[in-house]
Parts: C-alpha cells; structure tokens; sequence
C-alpha cells in the first residue's frame, strides 16, 4: 500500500478520520448525490444557497480516505463563498489534481491533493466531491458518475 502511504498526506488522513460538516443539512435547499464505480466512493452533498452565497453546506457518504479527505475539504472551502468564487475553486482544484496546477494559485489546505496528480486513477475519487457539489450548483436531478 506505498502508494496510498505516498498519497495520505497528514491533512487528508485528519480530514478521513474526522470529517468535517459530514451531516445531514436540515434546511439544505439543494443536494446532489455523487457515485465513482471505479472505487465504490458514494457522497450526498446538502447545501444552502442564498443570494448567490454558499451560506452552509455539509455532505455524507462512504468512501475511500481520498474521496471522504476531499468532500470535508470540499465543504470547508466553500462555505460562505460566492457561487462564481466556488466555481474558480472548482476550477483550479481540478488543476491541481489533474498536474496542471495554474501558477500563483492559493489553495490552502487543498494543496494536500496536489500528490493525487501522480495516479489518475485517484483523480476521480478527489473531485467526486466537486463534480457533486457543481451537479448540486445546477440543480441536476439523479445520480452524478465520474464515468
Ligand atoms: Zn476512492
């Protein structure tokens, strides 16, 4: 398992151990649920847009370290941001993973996932999260795949 050793960087594996806002939102007015079948990585995202702000946002699911690490880091990153500002978020997330990282970009903690470039099969499971967060944004109806 050195490739998940290489991977689990500190902040995913407190992020897989302690999720946070991995919870149920009571007064979500948007939720989409995410499915990668290349990993069995399952993930609901609630969320409440008001104004075209993210006011609150959690998620739920079962997943592998990776796809859970990133949905509470997910939920972190965009609460209290505009719906323009996540979509940039989203937008260079998906850089970061993908090695095309665009330069002078500030990712945070978010940075952790920067070593998922190296397996692209571990590319599905860090922005299952998103892709569910975007289809949520969007208001589509049923189940998001990653395939
Ligand atoms: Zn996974």
């Amino acid at each position: 398992m050195s490739l998940l050793r290489d991977l689990y960087q500190e902040v995913i594996l407190d992020h897989s151990k302690s999720p946070r806002n991995f919870a149920q939102l009571s007064d979500a007015n948007r939720q989409a649920d995410g499915y990668n079948p290349l990993c069995g990585d399952k993930v609901t995202v609630y969320l409440k847009v008001e104004d075209g702000v993210v006011e609150d946002v959690s998620f739920k699911g079962a997943g592998c370290a990776i796809s859970t690490a990133s949905a509470s880091l997910m939920t972190q990153a965009v609460k209290g941001k505009g719906l323009a500002e996540t979509e940039e978020l989203f937008k260079s997330f998906h850089g970061l993973v993908t090695g095309k990282a665009e330069e002078g970009v500030e990712l945070g903690e978010l940075m952790a996932f920067q070593g998922v470039s190296e397996f692209p099969v571990r590319v599905k499971c860090a922005t299952l999260a998103w892709h569910t967060l975007q289809a949520a944004l969007e208001k589509e109806a049923g189940i998001i795949s990653t395939e």
